[in-house]
C-alpha cells in the first residue's frame, strides 16, 4: 500500500469514533468482501484460497453470508462457493472415514502402537485442518501491521501535527496498542512515548468518570447530573478493551 495513502486513511479515521486501527482494518476486511462478492466469485485463484481455507473464519463466514443477502439481495455467491467447498469437505471427511477402524487392522499394525502410542491415541482428523487461513483475515492483518507500523513513524517525527490528531482521537484499543508498542524499533521511541503516555491520560479520565458513573447511581447522589463523558465511560471502557464493535465500523 503506497504510504500516502496509508497516511491520508490513518489521518481520516483518527476523526472517527473509536480505535483507528480497528476501524482501518474492518475497512480493508470489508473492501476485500465487497469485491469478493462483486467479481471474484468465480476467479480461479480467490477460489482455491477459499478452499485451501475450508472457508473463512467462523466471523468472515457469516460476514460474507449476510452481507450479499443484505446488499445484492439474493445469495448466488455463497451457494456458488459453499457448493465447491461442501464437495471437499465431503471427500475429506470419507478420507478420514477411510482411515478409521484401528481396531480392525492386523495384530501386526496394532503392535507398532506399543512404540509410537500417541498415534494412537487421538482420531486427528488431519484431513480437515485448513492449509491456509482465512484469506479476510489475512488482508485485515495486512492493514493493520501497514497503518500500525505508519501511525507510530507518524508520531515519532518532528513535525507535531500528527502527534495532535492522534491526542484528539479516542487513541488505539488495548490489543493494537500492544500490538503497536511491540513493532515499534529504537528509532520509533519517540512514537511508542506519545502512545503511552496519550493512553495514560485517557486512562486516567476514564477512570475518574467510571467511579463517578457508580457513584452518581447510589441512592444518596441520583439527584447529580453525569456528565457526557461520565454517561458514555462504559463505551470508551468497551471500546478501549473489546476493540471496535461490528456495529460501530
Ligand atoms: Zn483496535
Ligand atoms: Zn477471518
Amino acid at each position: 500500500m503506497k504510504r500516502s495513502l496509508l497516511s491520508v486513511d490513518l489521518r481520516l479515521a483518527l476523526k472517527e469514533p473509536g480505535c483507528p486501527i480497528c476501524r482501518l482494518r474492518a475497512d480493508a476486511e470489508l473492501r476485500y468482501i465487497r469485491s469478493l462478492l462483486w467479481e471474484f466469485v468465480n476467479d480461479p485463484l480467490t477460489r482455491s484460497r477459499f478452499i485451501a481455507s475450508l472457508g473463512y473464519c467462523r466471523e468472515h463466514t457469516w460476514q460474507v453470508g449476510l452481507l450479499e443477502k443484505e446488499k445484492f439481495g439474493s445469495s448466488l455467491g455463497t451457494a456458488i462457493l459453499y457448493e465447491h467447498l461442501t464437495l471437499v469437505v465431503s471427500g475429506r471427511l470419507k478420507d478420514y472415514t477411510r482411515r478409521m477402524g484401528w481396531a480392525r487392522r492386523p495384530w501386526w499394525k496394532r503392535w507398532l502402537y506399543v512404540f509410537w502410542p500417541w498415534s494412537a491415541r487421538r482420531l486427528a482428523a488431519r484431513e480437515l485442518t485448513p492449509e491456509t487461513p482465512c484469506r479476510v483475515c489475512q488482508i485485515g492483518e495486512r492493514a493493520e501491521q501497514a497503518h500500525l507500523e505508519w501511525l507510530i513513524r507518524g508520531l515519532a517525527a518532528p513535525e507535531h501535527d500528527f502527534r495532535d490528531a492522534y491526542r484528539a482521537s479516542d487513541g488505539l484499543c488495548l490489543y493494537h496498542l500492544r500490538r503497536g508498542l511491540a513493532s515499534a524499533t529504537r528509532e520509533d521511541e519517540d512514537g511508542a512515548r506519545v502512545l503511552a503516555e496519550s493512553t495514560l491520560q485517557r486512562l486516567a479520565t476514564l477512570e475518574q468518570d467510571l467511579r463517578e458513573y457508580q457513584r452518581k447511581h447510589s441512592w444518596d447522589y441520583r439527584h447529580e447530573a453525569q456528565t457526557p463523558g461520565e454517561q458514555l465511560a462504559w463505551l470508551r471502557a468497551l471500546r478501549f478493551y473489546g476493540g471496535n464493535g461490528q456495529t460501530e465500523t
